[in-house]
């Protein structure tokens, strides 16, 4: 079968279609023999839709690419042995809409091509032999040419947002529909498209944003409360009482929620936004089990907030909670439209603000090269790359000198002249001392650039005013956040950030009085009734991983509680 060239016979299947108006799947096997038997599969199976052909080396492949490419052909998907992994690069800029698929051994070693390549985003998926029957490996294809296939048809857009580009509400808007997964699209307000749509809605551009649904009606710098209404999503609270409220529909209160409404309390799930949280912001979440090619935020938790609601949670978007009190065994909340939820036990769920970078094309790559925390689950694919980190405390430190066993180099990006105040001196002298790990003081990050994947910084030079364009094959993001907490009584032991102290935690501060003889339980916060979960509380890993699974713990620790010891506390007043 197989040619001088390395090409093996296309297998196309010449049915009702014409083989050349077809996609193509195109594979790179090294083997011949292997090679030629997996098109013969992969044509059985897909070559109705799908012009399966192959080459069995890199250098053929890419000519082969080439040629497609000059010809028009559209590569629908790309399935490559690990050991030709390089050639993904070249491919892709051929063919920038295919799906990157990796063929490799089950070898689960650090080294596989696969796990550099996933997480650096320059494959899509993977694809492990041998397969123990062919169905597997169908199964697993059918999926990525799926993805392909939807990405293809034309975007059916729920929405159309008119408005300026510069304009504050705009990013606001992409978030809350993004995290209800609502397909959008944004219209400059100088550009025809913008012009006709705000004419279609008799409207003008005096308030700006304006948001056009589907059905044609029309909304003038709409508030978040308006957004949710049009959504279809239950903004007013009718809720007197509950056993459970839990306050933030993160990943940890979506979860509480879960667990609570599945084992029969009568749960209540509030937001100031709509939910989500921050995971709900990001593109691309790598580490959470079960999704080894990620899945995007916004999806994530739309579905586990989909789960809740079928459980039976009641769920209020779009009202902020601002107060908290206890009037004897009920702790009440108190929304923004000064309406109460009476509880038997509060859960607090309101995470963090993560400051952010605010430079649109770096977020747009959040998971892919680009992440905002913890750099421990990446390092080893950072093997030999390019890394920066900005932020200056004793994180990004630590970040720095374990990244830069791994990489090539590690470049801490500092905004100020030092890091000496805000890094401790172990840290600073680690930095010093490794040759690999280089500081720029008075540096930025101003842009970013890669269109699937980071692949370069735009770094502002504060001293002498110039910018500089380098490589970068990731970018760690730490320059903190602050806990969402304002809304809670004084008497809830925090850290000095704010962070809330939970179980242990609270004997071990000065000052902090714990009214009951029993213990408090390990998510519970310095008022008895009151628990935390995620990563408000003071000790929190924060990831959405473990945001879910306090989430899930905190209702076994409310059963506990609701079973065993209600504390009957004296109201505020009455304390007082
Ligand atoms: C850009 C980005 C990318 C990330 N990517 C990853 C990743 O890939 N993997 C990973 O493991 N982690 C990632 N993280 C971290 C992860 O998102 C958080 O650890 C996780 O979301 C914490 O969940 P949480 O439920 O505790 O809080 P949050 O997700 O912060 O949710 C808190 C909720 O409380 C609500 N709220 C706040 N105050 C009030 C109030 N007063 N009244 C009512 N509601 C209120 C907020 O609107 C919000 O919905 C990322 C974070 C960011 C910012």
């Amino acid at each position: 079968m197989g040619s001088r060239d390395g090409q093996i016979g296309a297998h196309r299947n010449e049915g009702a279609r014409r083989s050349d108006e077809l996609p193509a799947l195109f594979v790179v096997v090294r083997d011949p023999r292997s090679l030629s038997v997996l098109l013969a599969d992969l044509s059985r199976r897909f070559g109705h839709d799908f012009a399966v052909s192959g080459r069995s080396t890199p250098r053929a492949a890419l000519d082969a690419l080439e040629q497609m490419a000059a010809e028009g052909e559209r590569v629908a998907l790309l399935l490559v042995e690990g050991s030709a992994e390089e050639m993904l690069t070249r491919a892709h800029e051929l063919h920038p809409r295919a799906k990157r698929v990796l063929l490799v051994d089950r070898d689960y070693s650090a080294t596989s091509p696969a796990v550099r390549a996933i997480t650096l985003g320059r494959a899509d998926f993977h694809l492990v032999r041998p397969w123990a029957d062919d169905e597997m490996m169908y199964r697993a294809m059918s999926e990525y040419l799926s993805s392909w296939t939807r990405e293809q048809e034309p975007g059916f857009e729920l929405f159309r947002i008119v408005g300026s580009e510069g304009d504050g509400r705009i990013p606001q808007l992409r978030d809350v529909m993004t995290r209800m997964s609502m397909p959008f699209g944004f219209y400059p307000v100088e550009s025809e498209d913008g012009r006709r749509l705000l004419a279609e809605a008799g409207l003008d551009a005096a308030r700006l944003p304006v948001v056009v649904s589907h059905d044609g009606r029309a909304m003038a710098d709409p508030s978040m409360a308006d957004l949710a209404s049009a959504f279809g999503v239950k903004i007013d609270s009718d809720i007197g009482e509950c056993e459970v409220a839990i306050v933030g529909a993160g990943p940890a209160g979506l979860a509480a929620a879960v667990y609570g409404a599945s084992e029969g309390l009568d749960t209540v799930l509030l937001d100031r936004s709509v939910s989500g949280g921050q995971a709900g912001t990001s593109p691309m979440i790598r580490n959470y089990p079960g999704f080894p090619h990620g899945i995007a935020g916004g999806l994530l938790m739309e579905r586990t907030c989909e789960q809740a609601w079928l459980m039976g949670a009641r769920i209020v978007f779009t009202q902020e909670v601002v107060g908290l009190e206890r009037r004897g065994e009920r702790r009440i909340v108190t929304l923004r439209d000064a309406s109460e939820v009476s509880a038997r036990v509060v859960v607090v769920a309101t995470g963090i603000e993560w400051r952010r970078l605010g430079v649109p094309r770096l977020e747009a790559l959040v998971g892919s090269g680009v992440h905002y925390g913890a750099a421990a689950g990446e390092s080893r694919a950072m093997q030999d790359q390019n890394v920066f980190i900005v932020g200056a405390g004793n994180s990004a430190g630590q970040a720095a000198l374990h990244l830069a066993k791994h990489a090539r180099t590690v470049t801490l990006l500092v905004r100020g002249d030092s890091f000496a105040r805000s890094m401790s001196s172990y840290l600073v002298e680690g930095i010093e001392s490794t040759a690999n790990v280089l500081v720029r003081h008075r540096t930025e990050v101003v842009d970013g650039h890669g269109s699937e994947s980071l692949d370069g910084l735009t770094l502002l030079d504060g001293t002498s005013g110039r910018t500089e364009d380098v490589p970068a094959d990731a970018l760690f993001i730490m320059i903190g956040g602050e806990p969402h907490v304002g809304w809670l009584p004084g008497e809830i032991a925090r850290d000095a950030q704010g962070y809330l102290h939970t179980g242990d935690e609270i004997r071990e501060q000065s000052g902090v009085r714990w009214p009951c003889e029993r213990e408090p339980s390990i998510l519970e916060t310095s008022m008895p009734g009151v628990f935390a979960a995620g990563d408000v509380r003071h000790s929190a890993l924060r990831r959405v991983a473990s945001a879910v699974g306090e989430g899930a713990t905190v209702v076994r620790l409310v059963h506990d509680y609701l079973s065993k010891h209600v504390d009957v506390l004296p109201t505020d007043a009455a304390a007082a």
